[in-house]
């Protein structure tokens, strides 16, 4: 095991204001832009701190162990309140909306939350695209009910086929195959288009850039490489252990030749590539090398109902004090539209930029793991 430059955390908790609930604020009408004509269409939800594994990337074992006081359930929001918050965010713009983590499917009944989600609809009538981030350790046990409850898609993390490196990788000794069973059974179920995620560390796992790529190709899986972020401030990051997206395509363009493909969506983070044989198509996700902060339209929710605009944040806006207070949809609708016409985050282009800022007033960032990816 190779030595770790962990950073203790104290407290885990961080910095909220209660948003201000404007007087007199339009009714939504999906036309909201923040200060750099950005709008909102992505929400990420997070719905538990915890996790059974222990990616150093992530919740490194050192800071996240025995001692560590996770959230308590009355800190959680309820699904009544995750479903009365997603639905004014649809009201605002929002199309996409992900879960996320921690892991997702320790969340109880998480089943149960996605049937509320999967009803919810946009003013033209139209149902959300809705979908998951998991680790995909107990995938295989909930594929089917996750898909009866009405998700669509499933993105699985996965950092190595190699067993060795993948128990390495989670820290939590966990065998790589029980992950494969879980996505074949998302992929039997008819979870898909799949995507896999694969953070690819310099050093760490970048032998495994080339088998996985062999072993998704052709599959109808999109295997999308991720760059190691300075996310949190827990995890010991290194410039040194990012290995640029630039590489990771040159190194499988030397084996399996690729050709650049067009971006789908607006606000797409990942960049497409296609073998040139037909064999499917691959991602790279350039956090660090290349900032897409320009077409940035996520939100995110933390697990306790506190919304951030970045994942670089260290501030949040505490939604659910005005969830358990007493304010009406409109209300909490216009506090939420106030919030986002005055972002002005853009932490990547800024970090790029050599200017990245190190936290307000001396806040901890935002853990990965509370806010999910
Ligand atoms: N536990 C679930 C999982 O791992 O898929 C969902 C939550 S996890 C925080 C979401 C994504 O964030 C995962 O794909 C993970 O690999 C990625 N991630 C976490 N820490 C990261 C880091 N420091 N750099 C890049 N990606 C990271
Ligand atoms: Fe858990 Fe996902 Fe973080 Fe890994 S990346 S520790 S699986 S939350
Ligand atoms: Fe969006 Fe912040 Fe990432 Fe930029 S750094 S792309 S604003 S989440």
């Amino acid at each position: 095991m190779t030595e770790r430059n962990v950073i203790p955390l104290a407290d885990h908790r961080y910095a909220a204001r209660v948003p201000r609930v404007p007087l007199g604020a339009p009714e939504p009408n999906g036309l909201l832009g923040d200060t750099l004509g950005r709008p909102l269409r992505d929400l990420r939800i997070s719905v538990t701190d915890r996790c059974n594994f222990r990616c150093s990337y992530c919740m490194p074992k050192e800071v996240f162990d025995k001692q560590y006081a996770f959230l308590p359930h009355s800190s959680l929001l309820s699904f009544e309140e995750i479903t009365r918050t997603a639905r004014l965010f649809v009201a605002h713009g929002v199309r996409k909306i992900r879960l996320t983590g921690g892991e997702p499917l320790l969340r109880k009944n998480l089943e149960v939350l996605v049937g509320m989600l999967a009803a919810l609809r946009t003013p033209d009538g139209a149902p959300l695209d809705l979908t998951l981030t998991t680790n995909g350790s107990v995938l295989a046990r909930k594929a089917q009910a996750l898909k009866d409850a009405g998700l669509q898609r499933v993105t699985v993390s996965l950092d190595a086929l190699d067993d060795a490196i993948f128990r390495r990788m989670n820290d939590a000794d966990f065998p790589v195959h029980e992950v494969l069973e879980g996505l074949e059974a998302a992929q039997r179920v008819g979870l898909g288009p799949i995507k896999v995620n694969m953070v690819v560390k310099r050093g760490t796992n970048d032998d495994q850039i080339l088998p996985m790529a062999r072993h998704f190709k052709g599959t109808g899986v999109v295997l999308r490489f991720i760059e190691y972020m300075d996310v949190g401030a827990t995890n010991g990051w290194r410039m040194d252990e990012v290995l640029p997206s630039a590489q990771v395509v040159e190194r499988i363009h030397a084996k399996l030749p690729l050709e650049a493909a067009q971006a789908t969506v607006l606000g797409e983070t990942a960049e497409r590539w296609r073998y040139a044989d037909g064999g499917g198509e691959i991602g790279v996700i350039s956090s660090v090398t290349q900032a897409f902060c320009a077409d940035c339209n996520r939100a995110r929710l933390s697990t306790e109902g506190k919304l951030f605009l970045c994942l670089f944040a260290s501030q949040g806006h505490d939604l659910r004090a005005l969830l358990r207070g007493d304010y009406t949809d409109a209300q909490i609708a216009a506090a939420i539209g106030l919030i986002w016409q005055q972002r002005d985050d853009r932490y990547s282009e800024l970090r790029s930029a050599g200017g990245a800022p190190t936290g307000d007033g001396g806040e901890r960032r935002v853990e990965m793991h509370y806010i999910g990816g």
